[in-house]
């Protein structure tokens, strides 16, 4: 289904894990609470006006049949509202697209046995002259060990019968398997039909869109809760920026510059795998089910942003903002590559490492300290969201330690490498969000990405 890489020292995380969303519910919880925040749950947002002072919202919780409305102003608000939410409506957003109505499509938990059934393996039973498209994937998120997240499709399942009569279920499970079931429980079920829109702005002035609130698609190929994650992620800086005063409120119009695109070539990513699982043109199983690199989304780029600035890409031919990762190119707009063995001090760190969402990180790669000397002064300006790090090559001596920048040696040449320097200064400035933001010779070149940064 998805091929098999190993991790490397640029990309150390290659294996794509599938978690259920109680579990990925837990992750995000347990990480806002380490910033003393907390899930209000039975907290519903009714409407909202936004000024020029920030966004005025009405809050209802419920106690039995009593209705509480609270006002909370803030100066943003973001819509992680789902597909249904109110604030795209309210914002008066279009959600321009299609439902697929006559694919409909079963998916629920269910706990059996079922000797025959390897628990190694998500198994798909499909059968392209009828149609059907039946799955297993085990999964142990189901208590008792016995779990099987399934999927049911076909032109020739009556779903509205199979939804609710239990048994109807269990003997197109029994058919399918071919082999004695033992059923213990139908944990739920439910059923989906693909919608494939996309709103036209992913937000007006304070108030914004993410996720499914903002883009709607088919599961295939397990794009949508990857890219609502990296909606939150493009627009979190910013705001952050914004609020600090470091940043106009205009500089936010690039959430929807940089992210639409993305979304837009998604959309036509995942609705061609769900054509070759289900419907009228639907291939055989094997390539239904091939799921390429590009779904890992490393080569997703923001080269075109008005926000991104490099020196030296003339000549490199525009790429569509979902592409192949390649290690051989890199222009701003691009993920930041990793780089393990850089040796600062007595330890031993790597980049993923030193990036943080909180401020930009500026890579200054020199051959000595003194021309790194020159690049971090000018850089003062900054200290406020940015921190410098000077990477010298493994040849490199030290001298004396520089005021203001974290100093490693690239021992093993990953950076230099990942990086694509050469013999001369470059200036890689890495944003809070992971995208390189600028590839620069020097001091000018940087003074102009921030001032990019400050006055979009
Ligand atoms: C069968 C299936 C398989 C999928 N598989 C994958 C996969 O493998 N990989 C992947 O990346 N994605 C997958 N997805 C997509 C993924 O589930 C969604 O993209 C993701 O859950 C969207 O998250 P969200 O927070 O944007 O929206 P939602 O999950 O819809 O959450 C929105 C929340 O907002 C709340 N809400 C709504 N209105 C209000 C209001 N007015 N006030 C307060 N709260 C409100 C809702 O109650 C809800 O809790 C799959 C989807 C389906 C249907």
């Amino acid at each position: 289904m998805t091929p098999h890489f190993e991790p490397t020292p640029a990309i150390p995380f290659m294996s794509p894990k599938v978690i259920g969303q109680n579990i990925v519910e837990r992750i995000l919880s347990s990480h806002i609470q380490k910033l003393d925040c907390a899930v209000e749950y039975g907290t519903e947002l009714r409407s909202f006006e936004q000024n020029e002072a920030g966004v005025v919202a009405q809050i209802v919780t419920k106690d039995g049949d009593k209705e509480k409305t609270t006002t909370i102003k803030s100066q943003f608000l973001v819509g992680a509202d789902g597909a249904r939410g109110i604030v795209r409506k309210q914002l008066g957003l279009t959600f321009l697209g299609e439902t697929r109505e006559t694919v409909r499509i079963i998916t629920g938990d269910i706990r059996f046995k079922c000797p025959g059934l390897s628990r190694n393996y998500f198994e798909v039973f499909k059968d392209d002259a009828a149609g059907d498209f039946i799955a297993f994937r085990p999964t142990d998120e189901i208590i008792g060990g016995d779990g099987w997240q399934l999927i049911v499709s076909g032109d020739r399942f009556d779903v509205d019968t199979l939804l609710s009569d239990k048994e109807a279920l269990y003997s197109v499970i029994r058919e399918t398997l071919n082999a004695p079931v033992d059923f213990l429980e139908l944990v739920w079920i439910s059923e989906f039909r693909p919608n494939i829109r996309m709103v036209n702005s992913l937000g007006r002035v304070r108030v914004f869109v993410a996720g499914d609130a903002a883009h709607v698609h088919s599961p295939t190929g397990g794009q949508g809760l990857n890219s609502g994650v990296q909606d939150v992620f493009n627009l979190a800086w910013k705001i952050a920026l914004v609020a600090k005063g470091i940043s106009p409120l205009s500089f936010l119009e690039t959430y929807t510059a940089e992210r639409l695109p993305v979304i837009a070539q998604m959309l036509n990513i995942t609705t061609a795998i769900l054509d070759k699982t289900i419907g009228p043109n639907r291939g055989p199983v094997e390539s239904a089910m091939e799921r390429g690199r590009i779904l890992f989304m490393l080569g997703v780029n923001y080269r075109t942003s008005p926000i991104v600035l490099d020196e030296f890409s003339a000549g490199i031919p525009p790429v569509p903002a979902y592409q192949l990762d390649r290690s051989d190119e890199l222009v701003a707009g691009d993920r930041a590559p990793d780089a393990p063995g850089l040796v600062e001090g007595s330890a031993t760190v790597r980049l993923f490492d030193i990036f943080k969402p909180t401020h930009h990180t500026v890579l200054v790669f020199a051959p000595d300290v003194q021309v790194a000397a020159d690049i971090v002064k000018s850089l003062e300006a900054y200290f406020a969201f940015a921190c410098s790090v000077v990477i010298l090559p493994a040849s490199a001596i030290l001298g004396s330690p520089i005021p203001s920048a974290r100093v490693v040696v690239d021992k093993d040449n990953y950076a230099h490498t990942h990086y694509l320097i050469k013999d001369e200064p470059r200036v890689i400035i890495v944003r809070p969000d992971s995208v390189v933001g600028a590839i620069v010779a020097g001091s000018s070149g940087v003074h102009k990405y921030f001032g990019l940064i400050q006055v979009y």
